[in-house]
């Protein structure tokens, strides 16, 4: 079966780099390349304080009013029981750093920071979609801390690894994440079929780990079921640079090791 390699260059905005979104979704498949360089949003700054407080209002009463039924969508569709609700913490006012929303695995905390994020579900990165992708984290990092005790990614955060492990675990995690909100989204029949990078360049841009590791991902989790692949996926990851190099093998490996696992 040759599967599309999913992939939405909108997914920049959520955590590591920034998004373009005044480009139409198809065309963001259609002319993706990895070595194209993302325009970077323009960062509110001259808002007045009542506009800036009332989306701020609006966005935190979107979460208050969708979490839970965003968790509830997301059990049904992908099979899966989430390890109960994440606590939101706000950060308006520090979308300097360009993110729009992240996760921490060590706080098991979905930060919001954009003032920026579209509650208009059919725009891109709505706050729904933005919810859908923190929420695969939250489910990787809960099965990882319910499994091993241990956060995931943590290693990430702690700067324990070298250079081509830090990429192969970010590739999962975000590969995971981003298979959550892709399923989640109406979208999840536009795809990329372009190929694995065969040299490093690519991965030293944070934008390009999101499709990169959506397409790792993919065949996997649609393979082998949610649980089941997460379980995996947290624990194996692409380590060594001849991995990262030849993500299709390390795929095709992942895919027959769980082929022929024991349950
Ligand atoms: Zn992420």
């Amino acid at each position: 079966m040759k599967l599309g390699r999913y992939i939405l260059a909108g997914v920049l905005g959520i955590a590591g780099s920034c998004v373009s979104v005044d480009e139409d979704l198809e065309e963001l498949w259609r002319d993706y390349d990895l070595n194209k360089e993302i325009k970077i949003d323009e960062v509110m700054t001259e808002e007045d304080d009542s506009e800036r407080s009332e989306k701020e209002k609006a966005i935190r009463d979107y979460v208050l009013t969708n979490l839970e039924k965003i968790i509830g969508a997301q059990e049904k569709k992908l099979g899966i029981k989430h390890f109960g609700v994440p606590e939101i913490e706000y950060g308006f006012g520090k979308e300097t750093h360009l993110r729009k929303a992240k996760y921490d695995c060590l706080k098991d905390k979905i930060y919001i920071y954009s003032l920026d994020i579209p509650l208009d579900e059919r725009e891109m990165l709505s706050a729904e979609e933005i919810l859908n992708h923190e929420l695969g984290h939250y489910y990787a990092d809960g099965l990882s801390e319910e499994l091993r005790g241990e956060s995931f990614p943590v290693e990430y955060h702690n700067n324990k690894f070298e250079y081509a492990e830090r990429i192969g675990i970010k590739l999962a995690s975000e590969g995971i994440a981003e298979y959550f909100r892709v399923t989640m989204s109406p979208q999840k029949d536009a795809f990329w079929s372009g190929e694995f990078p065969n040299d490093l360049n690519p991965f030293e841009l944070t934008k390009n780990l999101y499709p990169i590791g959506l397409s790792l991902v993919y065949p996997i989790i649609e393979g082998h079921g949610v649980k089941k692949a997460v379980v995996y996926l947290t624990e194996n990851y692409p380590r060594t640079i001849e991995n990262i190099l030849d993500l299709d093998s390390w795929q095709k490996g992942a895919l027959e090791e769980l082929e022929f696992a024991v349950e």
